[in-house]
């Protein structure tokens, strides 16, 4: 299991720092290493827990690592792996703009005349877009992609093997072609609705005689130094099992017949670390949020107003085009608007929140001293607790900001199974699955953040619209009574014209950046 292999690399690391002065004395050789690995996080991306378990494995395992960190521009890779003579280059990622990225960096290799395996790795990688995507982009050496940290070292070895490699290049190349055929085979079957059609079957509210809330303010708000105890019992651990490789729902993990005891022992250490974390005062968490009038316009777009009616911005969104079974409706986030030609004013709000202050600073520390268990339980928990606060502050807002559900007294279990009135869903994630509309919600909350630098929020977007400090959250609320979480899934040609069409007079967007994110195969 990762979290004892990671704990135990760290004593290794230490044991190996305190032996090396001697060693060095008597010159004797350091045994060789079995290989340079080049790892990095891509360009526009912040997210690394996955890349340093992998890094860690690897690193046990008698491979020389080159970590470049998180953001890293294809540049830097590929002069990198010349300059440091590396033998394989991994790449690795979290959002949805990163896995165009890597088809960059594949492309790249390919045009500079690379010889090297490349590995993929990361949450929104997947076999299927290695192999749609990237492959067929690099064709010099192998490209790989590695299921999870612990397939790392397997893959490696192969990749390094003279006796090996020939077969298992071969046998992945075959697979994905297999993949490719299939995903062709599949897209070419699955109809989907016209824009316009869809449009038609959105869902029909009564807005007539609908009574929007109105919040306790409008404009922003910011919260400081949120109680990190408060937020503690917000904590939906689940995930944080599963960015230790370990998998299954908390708290019935710990006492799982195979991963029990794994998990026991890694949450007795994550209890530890938290409580550290909250009683030094390491990391502080921070809330920017705010509503505003707003109303539907073009079908799918939501224009949101300051109090004297001055428009402040468009949000632009889409629609599902899946042929739904009958009565089921076609689904965007602005249907939970009321449109502007009732007549109604309505509301949207938005929110930014991050416990991430001071968190990389922790991390760091804890990595240059040789203890990367603790560096990546340190990400792990402030992960945790942004979530915490998007869960605590959408009750806030519920209950009080908005006010909406004054009585709501759910319990964390309902909590984590979304049974509350209203949504909060976040760029990049399905409903709304384009990165760069937060552009939109960073300069409504927090206009003086810059891309790459924070204002207010403590919060600042890449350009490739990820967040950094890692550890943050932000997205959208809707209060009305039917909202719901859906996933906008594939969109047609048409659709992505409509879109690009109105959002290129609002936001200039590359449209290199607007296809991926939109789930759209071109
Ligand atoms: N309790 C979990 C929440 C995971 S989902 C955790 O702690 O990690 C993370 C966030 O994604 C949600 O809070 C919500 O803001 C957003 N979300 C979930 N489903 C979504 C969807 N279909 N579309 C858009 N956003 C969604």
């Amino acid at each position: 299991f990762l979290p004892q292999v990671v704990k135990s690399a760290r004593v290794m690391k230490q044991a190996v720092g305190h032996l090396i002065p001697f060693i060095e004395l008597e010159k004797g050789d350091k045994p060789e290493a079995k290989g340079k690995i080049l790892m990095a996080t891509v360009k526009g991306d912040v997210h690394d827990i996955g890349k340093n378990i992998v890094g860690v494995v690897l690193g046990c395992n008698g491979y020389d690592i080159v970590d470049l960190g998180v953001m890293v521009p294809a540049e830097k890779i590929l002069q990198t792996a010349i300059a440091e003579k590396c033998d394989i280059i991994g790449l690795s990622g979290l959002i949805t703009p990163s896995l165009d990225e890597m088809v960059h960096v594949a492309r790249e290799m390919q045009r500079q005349g690379f010889h090297l395996p490349l590995m993929i790795g990361g949450a929104t990688t997947s076999k299927a877009h290695t192999a749609v995507k990237i492959e067929p982009k690099y064709q010099n050496d192998a490209v790989i992609y590695v299921t999870d940290a612990s397939r790392a070292v397997g893959v490696a070895t192969q990749l390094l093997s003279k006796e090996l490699k020939a077969d298992f290049v071969e046998r992945t190349r075959l697979d994905y072609i297999e993949v490719r055929e299939r995903t062709a085979n599949r897209s070419a079957r699955t109809e989907r609705l016209s824009y316009a059609k869809s449009v038609e079957n959105k869902p029909k509210f009564d807005w007539a005689n609908y009574q929007p809330s109105v919040p306790s303010f409008t404009g922003v708000k910011v919260l400081d130094n949120i109680d990190l105890n408060v937020l503690a019992e917000y904590i939906d651990w689940t995930p944080f099992f599963i960015s230790w490789d370990l998998a299954g729902k908390f708290p019935r993990i710990l006492t799982d017949e195979v991963v029990g005891e794994a998990a026991t022992a890694l949450y007795a250490d994550a209890q530890e670390m938290l409580k550290k974390l909250i009683d030094e005062k390491l990391i502080s968490a921070r809330a920017v949020f705010g509503f505003w009038p707003a109303n539907q316009v073009n079908d799918d777009d939501l224009d949101i107003y300051a109090d004297n009616g001055e428009k402040l911005a468009t949000l632009h969104h889409l629609r599902q085009q899946t042929i739904k079974p009958d009565g089921k409706p076609n689904f965007s986030l602005a249907d939970f608007v009321a449109p502007k030609d009732s007549g109604i004013t309505d509301y949207v709000g938005g929110f930014i929140t991050t416990a991430g202050i001071g968190a990389e600073e922790v991390a760091k520390a804890y990595q240059e001293a040789g203890d990367d268990y603790n560096s990546i339980m340190v990400k792990a928990l402030a992960d945790r607790l942004a979530e915490a606060c998007a869960e605590w502050l959408h009750k806030e807002v519920r209950t009080t900001y908005w006010g909406y559900e004054p009585d709501e007294a759910l319990s964390n279990e309902e909590l984590i199974k979304e049974a509350y009135k209203g949504i909060r869903p976040a760029p990049g994630y399905p409903a709304c699955p384009d990165h760069t509309e937060k552009k939109a919600l960073f300069e409504l909350l927090d206009p003086a953040a810059e891309f790459n630098k924070a204002g207010a929020s403590g919060v600042f977007l890449t350009e490739h619209y990820a967040m950094f400090p890692a550890a943050a959250v932000s997205g959208w609320y809707f209060a009305h009574p039917q909202a719901q979480y859906f996933a906008v899934g594939k969109i047609d040609k048409d659709q992505v014209a409509s879109y690009t069409a109105r959002k290129k007079q609002d936001l200039n967007v590359s449209e290199r950046w607007l296809a991926p994110n939109l789930g759209y195969d071109n």
